[in-house]
């Protein structure tokens, strides 16, 4: 083989190349490209939360979804696998235990939201038609997609929006409470927040819906039809009122007496 081996024809001496460029030369973009390569030759067992950017639908799963872009934001940073749970931090060599505040196993993405017995019970308590496969997921872009699909039973309340994006977003706040705030959040209160959360979306999304006008106005009964038959004498002038539902009609006759000029007397009432 050494045999087959041409030198230069021009007498070139040999020298190091950089064979992912066609000059041969080094460069730090094609350094990364080759890099990302390796990376994307893992399997999905060793690299369980690395987002499936070809087939997942961004537009369909998080932003076209009807709720708060915070939450969108969320769901984003966990399908690119960009929050900070213990896994990641781990591997930044932020802290040294990438353990989950529920359970102690390995917090990742993945677990946090889908895999964690806690994270479990939250989402089978949750009011579905059907609970979610939890056990199928491998990677967070596909929880999130499957969650989406789910049927949410409608007790009076839930409001307007999928309940799905709400659970992940109070399964994310719980943690935070019980690693910053050393709060626990029982499973029901988790439930509860991620319920309650429509009602103050909606408020923000359309506040002129909520009525603007004074309550006692709101409250007030309509005035009663006006039913009075009344006559009185102006200037020697009888006048006679009288109404019923509303109408009105006024009718002057001459009077015997000019007596006292303004002195109503009334029929009846
Ligand atoms: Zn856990």
């Amino acid at each position: 083989m050494i045999l087959k081996l041409k030198p230069s024809a021009k007498g070139a001496k040999d020298t190091w190349a950089w064979l992912p460029t066609k000059d041969g030369i080094y460069t730090a973009k094609s350094s990364y490209f080759e890099a990302s390569k390796l990376d994307s030759s893992v399997g999905d067992e060793e690299q369980p939360d690395r987002p499936n950017t070809v087939t997942f639908n961004w537009q369909h799963n998080i932003w076209n979804l009807r709720t708060s872009p915070k939450t969108k934001l969320l769901l984003w940073k966990a399908a690119q696998n960009a929050l900070p749970v213990g896994k990641n931090l781990q591997h930044r060599n932020i802290t040294d235990s990438a353990a989950c505040s529920h359970c102690g196993n390995e917090e990742s993405t993945l677990h946090l939201f889908f895999k964690c017995p806690y994270a479990k019970l939250v989402w089978s308590n949750a009011p579905f038609q059907n609970p979610p496969p939890l056990d199928t997921f491998t990677t967070t872009d596909q929880g999130i997609e499957n969650v989406n699909k789910l049927t949410c039973l409608p007790p009076t309340g839930i409001g307007s929006g999928p309940l799905s994006p709400r659970i992940i977003w109070s399964l994310w706040t719980s943690r935070n409470k019980l690693i910053f705030n050393k709060t626990h959040q029982s499973v029901a209160e988790t439930l509860e927040i991620s319920m309650s959360r429509p009602k103050e979306w909606q408020k923000a999304q359309n506040p002129l819906s909520t009525p603007t006008r004074n309550p006692t106005t709101i409250n007030k009964p309509p005035d009663p039809p006006v039913l009075f038959d009344a006559s009185l004498t102006l200037n020697g002038k009888k006048m006679d009122l009288q109404a019923s539902n509303g109408s009105s009609k006024l009718q002057t006759t001459r009077s015997r007496s000019a007596a006292q000029p303004l002195q109503p007397t009334y029929s009846h009432l």
